[in-house]
């Protein structure tokens, strides 16, 4: 049995759904009032990937520091995935989508210096007072290196878990890409980057 370890961030503004969908993910409930927790926190899920493989999440909410202008590097440490939360009804925190992915993609590199996989989510799909457009969501997420993009909805429990296998999925396979890699990226990358791969890699 292969267990595999993958700490995931939830990013995006405040009140998009980041606590809820995290609830509901790992607890299986939804309420409309959330603890609010400060300080990064994390929630562990494990999934039953296949008959020969684990899959233990770490899913981590930013839990009131929306407001801060980028996180820190340690809350990006070692993170193998993202997903990146905005509210349909919401614009400005549609808008907000760019500087959150930015703000990851600065932070967070796959040993090989490649963006990590990242889910765009349009959360409270439930809700009649759509502000965003399904068109202006997929060229943005096109644009910016989302793998995809998805509609959830916390409240009703659409496509939270849906969401979680795409990113989980990606990632396997870009790490079974790296692993497969990982022999000939010694005579191709600069001496000076390979040290700190190879560093990266036995954080990992
Ligand atoms: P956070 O600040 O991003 O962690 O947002 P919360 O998880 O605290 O959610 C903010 C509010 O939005 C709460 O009142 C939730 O109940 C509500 N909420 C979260 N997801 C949904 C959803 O899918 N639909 C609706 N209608 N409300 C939601
Ligand atoms: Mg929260």
């Amino acid at each position: 049995m292969t267990e595999h370890l993958m700490k995931i961030l939830i990013v995006g503004d405040v009140c998009v759904g980041k606590t809820a969908f995290i609830h509901r993910y790992v607890k299986g409930q939804f309420n409309n009032m959330y603890k609010m927790a400060v300080g990064a926190d994390f929630s562990i899920k494990v999934l039953h990937w296949s008959d020969k493989e684990i899959v233990r999440l770490q899913l981590w909410d930013i839990a009131g520091q929306e407001r801060v202008t980028s996180m820190t590097r340690l809350y990006y440490k070692g993170a193998l995935g993202c997903v990146v939360m905005f509210d349909v009804t919401d614009s400005s925190s549609f808008l907000r989508c760019l500087h959150w992915k930015r703000d990851l993609d600065d932070k967070a590199k796959l040993p090989n210096g490649g963006p990590i996989p990242c889910i765009l989510l349009a959360n409270k799909c439930d809700l009649p007072q759509r502000a965003v457009s399904a068109e202006s969501i997929d060229t943005f997420s096109k644009d910016n290196g989302f793998i995809t993009w998805m509609e959830t909805s916390v409240k009703e429990n659409k496509n939270v878990g849906e969401a979680m296998r795409m990113l989980v999925k990606e990632i396997l396979s870009v790490q079974s890409s790296l692993d497969q890699l990982e022999p000939r990226s010694s005579d191709t990358v600069h001496p000076q980057q390979n040290s700190s791969l190879k560093k990266g890699k036995r954080c990992c």
